[in-house]
């Protein structure tokens, strides 16, 4: 279920992008096997075509494509990195380097890793703890990380609560290390996307790729413009009915990435449980918010900002983009479908599922 609402979201960003006629992209081929990865197009693609290549890891569909003489370098290359960063962060892979710091508490962190440590505790400070990547105990006590659903108690929420909280973290910026507290666990699942993402970006300038977009599971981060100079349309996926897509937003040169109530969930007794924890109740974050886009030049912000705006909802979300509108804009949607979008990105939202009504903008 998970896979199928991802993999449609996918071809939802693709759709919004086709929308403009911009290459071939609709020749992107799903495997239907997690494991395989397709290319579109051969290593002959002219400067006019897409190369494009799909893969499977950090738990989403990944669509990787790049235009331009050095297209297939660039994808080759993209491709080896994201598959490189799944090994390095992947808590699912015992082997991978978060693992191994959870199970000995202490380790002197690579370069990468470093860098999204470094990100994830500024951001723990600057959203008031909403962004908090030690609340792993409480996304292994739900069942999110083994699919195994489960409503806790209160009694087991608080006292998996005693393990959370990134004050509890000692942080060795000068020798990189990082030591838990008690019985505490980290996952930067909330921004290791953007992250991938943004270093796509470097890879493709390097290799000289002319412009390209990466979506990881509906999170996209576009080089430049496109080819004829304009800007890409990128369909931001409806909260409440995934196969629709609440408008398109033209972006260029950015990451727009989203955090969504319904990217994965469960149901009991009519109640509907997220992955995204409120690090303050032990709980789904019940914000009143279904949805929060983020549009940004740096992916692990934008990718951070996206979970942690989810979180504070709407009137706090706000107010911390008022104090740093010149790092990012935002695209919020209520639970009564209002869609609070500010004003940098404003006159490029065309809404889709939604009524123009149902649209308001926010000024500084
Ligand atoms: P995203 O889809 O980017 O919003 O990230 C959600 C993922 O981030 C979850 O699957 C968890 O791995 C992690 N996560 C959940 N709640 C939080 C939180 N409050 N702060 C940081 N990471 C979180
Ligand atoms: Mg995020």
């Amino acid at each position: 279920m998970r896979y199928k609402v991802r993999l449609i979201l996918a071809s939802a960003v693709i759709a919004g992008m086709l929308l403009t006629g911009c290459g071939t992209a609709s020749d992107t081929k799903h495997t239907g096997s997690a494991s395989e990865t397709q290319t579109t197009n051969s290593t002959t693609a002219s400067s006019a075509e897409p190369v494009s290549q799909e893969i499977f890891a950090m738990d989403t569909y990944m669509t990787v494509t790049a235009y331009g003489d050095n297209a297939q370098k660039g994808v080759t290359d993209a491709i080896a990195e994201i598959q490189r960063l799944d090994n390095l962060l992947s808590i699912g892979k015992e082997d991978s380097e978060i693992s191994k710091l959870n199970k000995s508490g202490s380790a002197a962190l690579s370069d990468d890793t470093a860098v999204m440590v470094t990100k994830a505790l500024d951001l723990y400070k600057s959203t008031g703890g909403a962004f908090d990547i030690t609340v792993l105990p409480l996304m292994e006590l739900w069942g999110f990380t083994t699919q195994d659903y489960y409503v806790p108690t209160e009694d087991e929420i608080q006292s998996t609560l005693q393990r959370v909280g990134a004050d509890k973290l000692t942080w060795d910026e000068s020798t990189k290390t990082l030591t838990l507290g008690d019985k505490q666990e980290i996952d930067l699942g909330g921004i290791a996307k953007g992250f991938t993402s943004s270093r796509i970006m470097e890879i493709f300038k390097k290799d000289g790729v002319t412009c390209g977009m990466v979506s990881l599971g509906g999170n996209v981060h576009l080089l430049g413009t496109k080819q004829d100079g304009s800007a890409w349309r990128v369909g931001i996926q409806d909260p409440d009915n995934t196969d629709d897509m609440l408008g398109v937003l033209e972006a260029s040169d950015c990451a727009v990435i989203t955090s969504g109530a319904y990217e994965r969930n469960f149901e009991k007794d009519g109640v509907t449980y997220h992955h995204i924890i409120d690090p303050a109740t032990g709980k789904p974050s019940n914000s009143g918010l279904t949805s929060v886009t983020i549009v940004s030049k740096d992916g692990t912000l934008a990718d951070g900002l996206s979970t942690s705006l989810f979180v504070m909802g709407k009137d706090k979300a706000i107010a911390y983009w008022k104090q740093h509108a010149d790092e990012f804009d935002t695209i919020l949607v209520d639970k009564d479908r209002n869609v609070y979008i500010t004003e940098g990105i404003a006159d490029g939202f065309e809404p889709d599922s939604v009524s123009a009504e149902q649209v308001h903008t926010i000024e500084k």
